[in-house]
């Protein structure tokens, strides 16, 4: 039952009176950088589980949205799941597909949930809600009824993406969904078990006041069981290592309206939260 937070770049445990700096309250057994927690995720939630961090020596603080960095600041991986929602894929005219269609966002893309976001000269770039996995184990060879075990926790993602540059060339995913601020990521991390039904969240997108997107990751066409078994069946999945789940219908690129400068992205999903983007001209 664990909420962790990358405030100002230092891990800290979201409890009912408020923050609590891990690596104080942990008398610096863990570190205050949160991407390495995840090497040592089991232990961890031990020491989270025991209780042993509600000092009244060490108090709660309370903490505003922008100290709001991302639960995975460095992953070594980020990978992306296209086309895995059916209305989805039915709006870019796609075939449901039969495989796994795996991309990556490069890890520098990643930011926290509240950034500015820059836009891209002459570009398309357009709005794409996702459940985000963060790996709490390698992952390599795992079955999909073993895969949440492996599973940190999850988050709420925008997968920004660059319609002009991900289909020229043939397909550019990666590149198209990997400008800077492009895979912002937050606001916390939930553990699984805090969720009543992990498998069955409902997610949406708004911009501005204008809902784009709504749906539930139960429509996913590979759920994120099935997502981990595919991915580790042949590349071994690291903790904190990220995916992008994949989006439900509404994107930009089906509708002709594109994101401009002054916009406000704003995705959200059941039991997780909220995070919020700005777009910024060129
Ligand atoms: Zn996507």
């Amino acid at each position: 039952m664990t909420r962790i937070a990358n405030l100002l770049g230092r891990a800290a445990l979201l409890t009912e009176e408020g923050a609590v700096d891990i690596e104080r309250a942990s008398d610096g057994r863990f570190a205050s950088d949160v991407q390495a927690l995840y090497e040592r995720w089991e232990e961890f939630l031990d020491w989270a589980g025991e209780g042993s961090h509600t000092s009244a020596e060490l108090p709660a603080f309370e903490f505003q949205q922008t100290d709001l960095l991302s639960p995975a600041p460095r992953p070594t991986q980020v990978f992306g799941i296209g086309l895995n929602y059916k209305d989805h894929a039915e709006e870019t005219g796609a075939a449901l597909p039969e495989r796994l269609a795996v991309f990556t966002k490069y890890p520098t893309c990643i930011t926290g949930g509240f950034e500015e976001v820059c836009l891209v000269e002459e570009g398309e770039v357009d709005w794409e809600v996702e459940l985000v996995v963060v790996m709490g184990r390698r992952a390599h060879r795992v079955a999909d009824w073993e895969a949440w075990s492996h599973v940190a926790g999850l988050c709420v993602g925008t997968d920004f993406s660059e319609r002009r540059l991900q289909y020229a060339a043939g397909r550019q995913f990666s590149l198209g969904k990997s400008y800077p601020g492009f895979g912002p990521m937050g606001p916390w991390l939930v553990t699984p078990d805090e969720l009543t039904a992990p498998d069955d969240l409902a997610l949406s997108c708004l911009v501005n006041d204008e809902v784009m997107q709504s749906g539930r990751t139960a429509e996913m066409i590979f759920p994120v069981p099935r997502i981990i078994e595919e991915i580790s069946a042949v590349v071994p999945l690291l903790p904190g290592d990220v995916i992008f789940t994949g989006t439900p219908a509404g994107v930009g690129r089906a509708r002709g309206r594109y994101l401009r400068a002054g916009d406000t992205v704003t995705c959200s999903i059941e039991g997780i939260g909220s995070i919020v983007s700005q777009m910024i001209a060129p």
